[in-house]
């Protein structure tokens, strides 16, 4: 065993690390701390997915409330429950020694997984009426990347509002090549660049907007433009590209 893990005594888990514990025990983790050769240390501990609280209570009107509930309420919770039964499903077939379905687990987990990933990210994304604009950081890197934030805004909607299906408009940080890249998602999980890190994301899915804009997807895209919280996302920036 590495000497520099060390299993946290488990009693002296207070607060957050306390309830981290107890979300860990019912995974089957176990939280360790890892110190790096550069003496920094770092917690290695699976967190169980859990549906967060929506950050505001409205999104009117550009989207409106009946939607914002049962987006949340019932779309996002199932991919919570969907991602935690495949971690379980999986945690049992290792147990038991029989992998014989695991491709419909892994499949599961990578659809419900990123759908709870994307959908976190989703909240997030949004402010009632929009907020702040992007960081004097965000702003340099969508310059270089995209040539101006104006062109940045053109591809992101058309990009958006073109793909194939049930799926996700993304500004991403892409960490190999340093650049920020925009990504046509499909379900949850398809036609991502590996490692990039999700920086805005809008849900094209029928369920973000069917019951106002129906079928005109182009409309809640560019009124969904108009309410992103550019706050949260340069912070999302800064942390993915320092
Ligand atoms: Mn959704």
């Amino acid at each position: 065993m590495d000497p520099g893990i060390t299993r946290r005594d488990a009693l002296k888990g207070i607060g957050a690390a306390g309830l981290g514990l107890a979300m860990a025990a019912a995974t089957g983790g176990e939280e360790i701390t890892h110190t790096t050769q550069g003496g920094d240390t770092m917690a290695i501990q699976p967190t169980a997915y859990a549906l967060p609280p929506l950050p505001y209570k409205s999104l009117e009107p550009v989207i409106d409330d009946a939607t914002l509930a049962l987006h949340h309420d019932k779309h996002h919770a199932a991919y919570v429950k969907g991602a935690a039964g495949a971690l379980e499903a999986l945690a049992k077939a290792r147990d038991a020694g029989d992998l014989s379905l695991v491709q419909h687990w892994e499949r599961t987990l990578a659809f419900h997984g990123s759908g709870v990933v994307l959908h976190n990210l989703y909240w997030e994304s949004l402010w009632p009426g929009g907020r702040g604009k992007p960081s004097a950081a965000l702003a340099q890197a969508v310059e270089a990347s995209f040539g101006s934030q104006e062109k940045m805004a053109a591809q992101f909607a058309a990009a958006t509002k073109a793909v194939e299906g049930s799926g996700w408009g993304l500004l991403a940080w892409e960490p190999l090549g340093r650049r920020l890249v925009i990504l046509q998602v499909e379900k949850h999980q398809d036609l991502t660049v590996w490692g990039c890190v999700p920086i805005l994301v809008c849900d094209v899915w029928e369920h973000a907007y069917y019951l106002k804009y129906q079928n005109k997807r182009p409309d809640y895209v560019d009124a969904w433009m108009k309410i992103i919280d550019w706050e949260g996302a340069s912070k999302r920036f800064e942390a993915a590209a320092k």
